[in-house]
C-alpha cells in the first residue's frame, strides 16, 4: 500500500490554533508541567490517526486507530508524561503498548530515547512510518511481547505501560534502574487505577494517583 505524505503543520480542524485550545483545555483539567503542555502543542496528533478521523485528532478523548486499539486520551498521555518527568528528564524511556505512536512521540519531544514495544505488528509498522513522518528518530519501535521488557537497553530510568495488566510484570520491575520509576494502569478490564513504582534499591514504593481506562494488556505477539 501506498501512503502519500501528510500535512504535519495541519490545516482548519488541525491546524496550531485547534492543537493550542486542546492544550489550554488540558491546562484548565489540572496538567501543570510547561514542558509537557509544550510537547503536546508541537506534536501533530492527527498524523497518528487515520485520515478519516484527522478532524477529530484534537478532542480530548480516546479514538480507534485500528486491530480493535485505541489512541489514548490526551488528558491520559499528559498525566503520564508528567509523572515520568516529575524527578527529572530520564535519559530514555520504555514503552509497552505503541499503538498509534503518538504517547511515544510526546515523550520523544521530552526524552533523549524512546524505546516502545507493540505486540501487533500491523500497529508496529504503522508507528514507525508515523514517527518518521513526525521526523521524530529518538523513537525505537519493537514487535514484540511488552511481559518481556526489552533488554538490550536495561535498566531504563523511566518505563511507562499503556496497556493495564493485572498486576505489575515481574520481567518490567525486573528492567527498571535504581531510583527508577514505572507508570502503569493496573487492573481488569475496563477500569484500572493508574499507578506509581519507584524503586529505591531492593525496595519498591507504590503509590495509586488517579482512575483510568485502558484495553487490557495481552499475552504474546500477532
Ligand atoms: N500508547 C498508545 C495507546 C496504546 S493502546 C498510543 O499512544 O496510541 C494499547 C496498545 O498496547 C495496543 O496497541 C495493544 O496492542 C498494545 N499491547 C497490549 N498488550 C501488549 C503487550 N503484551 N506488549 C506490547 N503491546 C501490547
Amino acid at each position: 500500500m501506498v501512503t502519500r505524505e501528510r500535512n504535519a503543520a495541519g490545516i482548519g480542524m488541525t491546524s496550531q490554533r485547534t492543537r493550542d485550545r486542546l492544550v489550554e483545555a488540558l491546562s484548565a483539567q489540572g496538567i501543570e508541567d510547561k514542558r509537557v503542555l509544550d510537547a503536546l502543542r508541537r506534536v501533530p496528533r492527527h498524523l497518528f490517526v487515520d485520515e478519516a478521523l484527522e478532524s477529530r485528532a484534537y478532542e480530548n478523548t480516546p479514538l480507534p486507530i485500528g486491530s480493535g486499539q485505541t489512541i489514548s486520551q490526551p488528558w491520559v498521555v499528559a498525566r503520564m508524561t508528567e509523572l515520568i518527568l516529575e524527578n527529572g528528564v530520564p535519559e530514555r524511556v520504555l514503552e509497552i503498548g505503541t499503538g498509534s505512536g503518538y504517547q511515544a512521540a510526546v515523550l520523544a519531544e521530552l526524552v533523549p530515547e524512546v524505546y516502545t514495544v507493540e505486540r501487533i505488528g500491523a500497529l508496529a509498522k504503522q508507528a514507525r512510518e508515523r514517527l518518521r513522518q513526525a521526523g521524530l528518530r529518538n523513537c525505537h519501535v519493537r514487535h514484540a511481547d511488552g511481559y518481556e521488557g526489552w533488554s538490550a537497553y536495561a535498566p531504563y530510568p523511566a518505563i511507562l505501560l499503556t496497556a493495564a495488566p493485572e498486576t505489575v510484570p515481574e520481567h518490567l520491575l525486573e528492567q527498571l534502574a535504581d531510583n527508577g520509576r514505572l507508570v502503569a494502569p493496573v487492573g481488569g478490564s475496563g477500569y484500572q487505577e493508574l499507578v506509581v513504582v519507584d524503586r529505591q534499591g531492593d525496595r519498591l514504593i507504590q503509590r495509586r494517583v488517579a482512575g483510568v481506562s485502558f484495553v487490557p494488556m495481552l499475552h504474546g505477539e500477532r
